[in-house]
């Protein structure tokens, strides 16, 4: 019989040192890393992560240049053109490099090499690198503001990247040349010189720095990054003290969702736990006033109360799993990771087509409709095509910015850890190549339709033929919505105690081919949003009424291209959406009796985030609210005395399907 050799920890620090710094950790004075991140490329997609990485090639990702050639090709003044100078084609390629190193995709790698020379190649003696000539304006592009520090940003986490995807060694030298040229300029010139996003997104900039430090223990990054923290905006004050946070149109929804992440980056150097505490606070005060089911918030450019009509921009979504991604790499927190697949699981499917050709600007938790209508409430409107499905409508940074979602997520479904081990601290089907204690290489791949099914497998395997075993710990999360977790090690339960929202560590001689087998029960249950209104959720998905999608494809008027691209879809639904449920319905007992979970059998070689293939339904009780209607196009708001007393239709069984794989949707239902 095989003698199971495990010790259970949470929060488990082990004191193995990396020999030959395969990854590399934090270098004192920075804080200890628990969790290191893996090379670009050891982390391969599975299943249906694989679906939707594939179809960013085939789509938008792969093509940009070809659909939004003014912006993001051969003119590109970081090209060295004369065209667009700022955000937009550094963005495309920090989603474009990462997925090209993950597929393995030599094509892709080639589109992001090209911008890879030319940022290297730009950087001139005193250490400036990018484009530094201001143009005159044209219409669609942004030719001013080119010596900006925020757009070098961007190019700052391409250049990271790369380098973990190919030690480059140019890298380092050029990253040294440009901070001793940023130590030098930014007491004259502060991020925020020319516009004010390079003091929002400070924590971006920040973050390079210390890795560059990691590397090279360099002290004149420590001080650069001190200075770049007190030239960002001061988001550990905001996130504490919180009125700006209570208080509409203070903040700009993107900057949230990126400057989400400076408190934690800046603890590294600082090691304050004021600061993590902050970002407690941060969150919580964020989701009483201004949150969303999906982890997001009300921002149609600036932040609002979490009203479900309220939109909430792409450019959100992607930019806050990636400060997440830091944030749980950085602290360890279990916490931060069902945060970050809260995001990814529901606003990132729902925001974007499913074969990757057109996005939205703004998405409302109720979404009715999908149509150009003037009076929609946004803070800041872009006429009347935020919500439509298109190319460049809205504003054209999500165009740009979205394609970094899915590639970072998989990048950051694995780590090493500072014991000489790997960790899976959010779940997707993957597989991982790592080397572990004594430098053994390992590969694990984790079986699952997570985030649709409860079981997560790993397997193990040893690359190396001739390695039969090797001890290294493996560690996962428990998410804090899953009371009774089972884990089974080559199908043997574990004894003891897994707590929820934990870290297990299982410490072993593993054996090629040992399997364990992670069982996470998911149950229904009912939160309250919104002027009390309910929303259902089944571990880390959120549901949401299934409405039929009729998408209509239209044409911008000639004089609209320049500024919205050529075409775009209208959605409308057939459907029934004003249904209320019985407060004595969404009881814990209740719940599990009249709320019906149907697995559909939809085929898992499909991509599963749509209406047709989703995987799931929740069939439930529900009575249409006679008075809620459509206004300016969106669901109504809900008058509380309609909540009340308004006149019902009779007890219908209504379906939910999960949120990502909706488009039209009632997420925040009236409870009466
Ligand atoms: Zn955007």
């Amino acid at each position: 019989m095989k003698r199971l050799l495990i010790i259970l920890a949470v929060l488990a620090l082990g004191s193995f040192s990396l020999s030959g710094g395969e990854y590399v950790p934090n270098r004192a004075p920075l804080s200890e890393s628990r969790f290191m991140e893996l090379p670009l490329g050891a982390i391969k997609p599975e299943g249906w992560l694989k679906l939707q990485l594939q179809a960013q090639v085939t789509g938008l990702t792969g093509h940009l240049d070809e659909v939004y050639p003014n912006v993001v090709g051969k003119r590109n003044a970081w090209l060295g053109g004369d065209g667009d100078a700022w955000e937009r084609g550094p963005y495309w390629i920090d989603g474009l490099l990462p997925l090209a190193y993950i597929l393995d995709d030599q094509g892709l790698k080639d589109k992001a090499q090209v911008w890879v020379e030319a940022i290297l190649g730009s950087q001139k003696e005193d250490g400036y690198f990018g484009p530094d000539i201001d143009r005159d304006p044209e219409p669609g592009l942004q030719r001013n503001n080119s010596h900006d520090w925020w757009p070098k940003m961007v190019a700052l986490k391409i250049i990271k990247q790369y380098y973990m995807a190919t030690r480059d060694e140019r890298v380092i030298p050029f990253l040294d040349k440009y901070f001793r040229y940023q130590l030098k300029m930014l007491p004259k010139y502060p991020l925020g010189n020319w516009t004010f996003w390079g003091a929002q997104r400070g924590g971006d900039n920040l973050e390079v720095v210390l890795w560059l430090y990691n590397l090279t223990g360099e002290k004149y990054l420590l001080e650069l990054g001190e200075l770049i923290h007190e030239q960002s905006n001061p988001w550990s004050a905001i996130f504490a003290e919180g009125t700006m946070l209570r208080t509409p149109n203070t903040i700009h929804c993107v900057n949230l969702g990126q400057g989400f992440k400076e408190p934690v980056v800046y603890y590294q150097l600082k090691k304050d736990p004021a600061l993590l505490d902050a970002m407690r606070s941060g969150e919580k005060t964020i989701h009483d006033y201004l949150g969303l089911p999906t982890g997001l918030w009300a921002g149609d450019e600036l932040i609002n109360y979490g009203d479900p009509v309220r939109g909430s921009e792409l450019c959100t979504a992607v930019e806050m799993m990636f400060s997440l991604e830091e944030i749980l790499r950085i602290t360890g927190d279990t916490h931060w990771a069902d945060y970050l697949e809260r995001v990814a699981y529901n606003a990132l499917p729902a925001q974007i087509k499913d074969d990757f050709t057109a996005r939205q600007y703004f998405q409302q938790t109720n979404q009715i409709e999908c149509t150009r209508n003037t009076t929609r409430v946004f803070s800041t409107p872009h006429g009347d095509t935020d919500q439509v499905f298109g190319v460049l409508n809205g504003y054209p940074c999500c165009t740009t910015n979205m394609h970094q979602g899915w590639p970072k997520f998989t990048q950051n479904l694995w780590y090493a850890t500072d014991d000489g081990g790997l960790a899976a601290l959010v779940f997707a089907p993957s597989s991982v190549e790592a080397i572990v204690v004594d430098g053994v290489k390992v590969n694990v791949k984790e079986d699952t339709f997570y985030p649709f099914d409860e079981t997560v497998r790993l397997t193990v395997n040893f690359p190396d033929k001739k390695v039969k075993g090797a001890w290294f710990p493996i560690k996962f999360r428990i998410p804090s919505w899953c009371d009774d977790p089972v884990v089974k090690v080559n199908g043997q339960t574990l004894e003891e105690t897994l707590v929820s929202g934990g870290l297990v560590s299982l410490r072993r001689n593993w054996a090629k081919g040992d399997v364990v087998t992670i069982q996470l029960p998911m149950k229904i249950t009912s939160g309250e949003w919104f002027d009390r209104a309910a929303v259902i959720e089944r571990g880390p998905l959120v549901y949401a009424l299934k409405l039929r999608e009729e998408w209509v494809r239209k044409d911008f008027k000639p004089e609209e291209r320049v500024r919205y691209g050529d075409w775009y879809y209208e959605l409308t639904t057939p459907d029934k959406w004003n249904y209320c449920f019985s407060r004595s319905d969404l009881s814990p007992a209740a719940l599990q009796e009249k709320f019906t979970l149907v697995r559909t059998g939809a085929d898992r070689n499909l991509y599963p985030w749509s209406v047709e293939n989703s995987p799931l339904v929740i069939k439930c009780p529900a009575r249409e609210l006679l008075d809620w209607k459509a206004y300016r196009g969106s669901a109504g708001q809900i008058p509380f005395f309609t909540q009340l007393g308004g006149g019902t239709g009779d007890e219908e069984r209504i379906e939910l399907i999960p949120y990502g794989c909706t488009t039209l949707r009632i997420t925040e239902f009236p409870v009466r």
